[in-house]
């Protein structure tokens, strides 16, 4: 920390700075990140700064700080003008000042909505728009909108976890369902029916997918967003952080003419990510490729992607029988999650394709399981299955914050290593919402099913048989995969244990 002598006054204020710390915070602690200065940043800070709350800050920036003093007088105008966050307070301010506007002047006689520059510059659709553009800013997933009886609870979806904002009150809720509606192509005169729609909401020079997803509840409405970043999200094979090993196998798998290629874990575990990489990769095979999914998340140029649509009569298993004619040569199948399903699955791997699809087990060897259970004939399913992929994501360590430790006798053990190791935990700061943890990555086990393992299969065997098949054959587990990342400082070991258990 050090003191800079000169008036607030011949600095520019720089919005990203400003935007560093949330508006509560420069409330309470009266201070303002303002603008980059040398290799750090400047604070200013008023008469109540308390200079013990400096550390405080160094959660939000690590970067040598510049304290600069400013008049109370200078400070209370300061404060009024600068854009600290807060345009959704204001526009929240204004909404209970003005709030039927839309509801007043959205609709004409037949319902249908027209625009005018009221209602694009109402509050209620700068509150939304500041949501959706937060959430984009912190990379969410998803954003939930669920109201109670004074209030709506605001959250998204980082990294896999839910994070509460700050609520709305009730008053805005209905016309917030409105807003979303009218984004969404969605009957805005329907309140008691689910309704599903899709948006595109452009952020700075760049367009985003939002599927909007509307279900009644006790106070109105609860309102999902997902937020698919089209352009953005496909990534590509060695972003996957697949260790070595495990990328000899995938290479292997890359390489099949035929087969079935099956990618399992829990719900949100990264499964259609990674095979929207695979048939990335396989693009450079010159090959028919067509997938068909629920819903098409990433769309890849090259590939005909089908989008099943059940209302409609186009289950899996229908536009399965459609594309087999067609004549592909690596299908893609979004799920796999019924009988006839399955079976086309196996069979059209046995006939010359490859086929990648996703089961939801929670294990390499569950597959077998599910698939038995499916009532699959062992038969068909040794012809078909040649690799199982087990996967889970983890939270990345934030780089900024991340703390590096001397691992302890415990967290030695569990990762079964010498005690005089270091390892990384989590801290927290602006850059990461103080979760000490961004972005998340995959930890895998991959398996091609050999002879061996066909036996076992033939012979109905227990579980228990195939997990000492894959011991004997020393194939690396899903844990030992991620005890390389938290030995590499990409995770914690808490995080690993609390995904894998
Ligand atoms: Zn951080």
């Amino acid at each position: 920390m050090k003191s800079l002598n000169v008036n607030f006054k011949d600095l520019k204020s720089d919005q990203s700075c400003l935007k560093i710390l949330p508006l509560e915070f420069v409330n309470k602690y009266n201070c303002i990140i303002y603008c980059n200065y040398d290799n750090g940043k400047v604070v200013l800070v008023n008469d109540n700064f308390d200079y013990y709350n400096l550390n405080k800050l160094s959660f939000f920036i690590k970067e040598e700080l510049y304290i600069c003093y400013v008049h109370h007088e200078d400070w209370i105008e300061l404060t009024k003008n600068l854009k600290i966050n807060d345009d959704r307070n204001q526009a929240i301010n204004k909404f209970q000042i003005n709030s039927n506007i839309i509801s007043q002047s959205s609709l004409n006689e037949n319902n249908k909505v027209f625009y005018n520059a009221e209602i694009e510059s109402s509050p209620i659709v700068k509150i939304v728009d500041s949501i959706i553009e937060e959430a984009i800013n912190y990379k969410s997933s998803d954003i939930h909108f669920e109201p109670y009886e004074s209030y709506v609870k605001v959250r998204l979806r980082i990294d896999g976890k839910l994070f509460d904002k700050s609520p709305l009150p009730f008053e805005t809720f209905s016309e917030l369902s409105t807003r979303i509606k009218v984004l969404a192509n969605l009957d805005i005169t329907k309140k008691f029916i689910p309704q599903d729609g899709k948006m595109i909401f452009s952020y700075e020079g760049k367009d985003y997918d939002i599927r909007v997803s509307i279900l009644p509840c006790a106070y109105g409405e609860r309102i999902a967003l997902r937020i698919l970043d089209l352009h953005n999200n496909i990534l590509r094979l060695n972003d996957l952080n697949f260790s070595n090993k495990a990328m000899e196998n995938i290479n292997r798998i890359l390489g099949f003419s035929s087969g079935l290629v099956l990618v399992v874990g829990p719900t949100g575990s990264g499964k259609s990510t990674t095979l929207h990489a695979f048939l990335e990769k396989n693009l450079e095979r010159n090959e028919n490729i067509i997938t068909v999914e629920d819903p098409v998340e990433y769309t890849i140029e090259g590939i005909t992607q089908v989008q099943i649509n059940e209302e409609a009569g186009l289950d899996f298993a229908t536009c399965l029988r459609t594309i087999l004619r067609q004549d592909p040569n690596i299908i893609m199948i979004g799920e796999i999650r019924d009988l006839e399903t399955a079976k086309i699955a196996c069979r059209s791997s046995i006939t010359g394709h490859l086929v990648y699809s996703t089961l939801h087990t929670n294990t390499s060897v569950g597959v077998i399981n599910r698939l038995k259970d499916m009532n699959i004939e062992p038969y068909l399913l040794v012809d078909a299955l040649r690799a199982i992929i087990s996967q889970r994501l983890v939270r990345c360590l934030c780089n900024r914050c991340k703390k590096k430790v001397k691992i302890n006798s415990y967290e030695a053990k569990a990762l079964d290593v010498d005690e005089d190791i270091y390892i990384y935990k989590p801290v927290g700061c602006g850059y990461c919402n103080n979760t000490g943890y961004s972005g998340r990555c995959g930890v895998y086990e991959v398996i091609i099913l050999d002879e061996d393992f066909r036996k076992l299969i033939t012979e109905n065997s227990t579980s228990a048989k195939f997990w000492n098949l894959i011991k004997k054959k020393k194939i690396e587990r899903i844990f030992d995969n991620g005890k390389l990342l938290v030995l590499n400082g990409i995770t914690s070991l808490e995080e690993i244990q609390s995904v894998l258990n």
